[in-house]
């Protein structure tokens, strides 16, 4: 049977993700070259920390005031309350407001307000507009530090391509990475918001098969870059390599409440990372990835 059984790392500083693959097969060993054609990069918490509370903004007063202003509900501990339980389920506010009104669970509209025959009343693309225009962006701290800049300007130098892939809504994930200095980083055909895969996201397998078949890639050619280990597993289950991403943030909230950091299922997580850095991280990757 054919089976690899060892890989060897061949990285220099311009093409860092090509590898080469020795294969042993009866006694014969053949060599091959294994390409990393694409890395997909979740936007929130993922490339910027958990820790500035941003998140926790946009999940808390973001939603609520949006969900009381334009979804009639009584407040916002109302609105919090049903906001966390669908995203719970479904790991993205948008997807989850939608599939809550499928399900009967907004407020009755107000006296004298009524629908058209088929229109909603929760539009993803006003929760993205809303977003965009309203969060308070100044806690995402401005730009990222250089170091980090320069992994992405690298990055866009090689021949691997830079693909965005969030469930957040499009313009909100735009006006994020401008304020982090990415923005010129991820090209418009590139970057995936929750409101370009609707009705899927992630984790669903379909979202990811959308992502990569309009990016002509395939799975074992990517790395996932995610902090959410549901994608993580989501990503790995499909054939992509994975780092996650634990956040300074994160690992700090952990430590606060008393819990160990265990380290999470090696069979999901290629390599594990804080925050992403330039090389070193990336030349770690190219000797984990001889075991997974
Ligand atoms: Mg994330």
């Amino acid at each position: 049977m054919f089976r690899p059984t060892s890989f060897h790392s061949n990285v220099s500083s311009t093409d860092i993700l090509h590898f080469f693959h020795i294969s042993h097969d009866f006694g014969t060993s053949r060599a091959t070259i294994m390409t990393i054609t694409t890395i997909i990069f979740d936007v929130d918490d993922c490339l910027y920390d958990v820790g500035t509370g941003f998140t926790a903004h946009r999940n808390t007063d973001g939603a609520t005031e949006f969900m009381v202003d334009n979804l009639h509900f009584p407040s916002k501990e109302a609105a919090q309350q049903l906001r966390d339980e669908y995203f719970l389920k479904y790991h993205s506010t948008a997807k989850g407001l939608s599939a809550a009104e499928e399900d009967g669970r907004l407020p009755p509209l107000p006296d004298g307000v009524s629908l058209q025959p088929g229109e909603k009343r929760f539009d993803p693309n006003e929760l993205d507009k809303y977003w965009a225009t309203n969060l308070d962006f100044s806690m995402l701290g401005g730009s990222l530090d250089q170091r980090s800049l320069d992994t992405f300007e690298s990055l866009s130098r090689s021949s691997t391509q830079i693909v965005g892939f969030s469930n957040g809504p499009r313009l909100y994930v735009e006006r994020v990475l401008k304020e982090i200095g990415l923005a010129q980083y991820f090209e418009p055909n590139k970057l995936f918001g929750v409101t370009d895969v609707l009705p899927h996201c992630k984790p669903d397998k379909s979202s990811f098969e959308f992502v990569l078949n309009k990016v002509g890639a395939l799975p074992e050619q990517c790395i996932m870059v995610e902090d959410s280990m549901k994608n993580i597993r989501a990503a790995k289950s499909l054939g992509m390599k994975t780092i996650l991403i634990m956040g300074k943030g994160r690992k700090q909230q952990a430590l606060n409440k008393g819990a160990s950091l265990e380290p999470r299922p090696q069979k999901w997580v290629t390599l594990r990372m804080i925050k992403i850095k330039p090389w070193m991280p990336l030349l770690k990757l190219s000797r984990r990835l001889t075991q997974s």
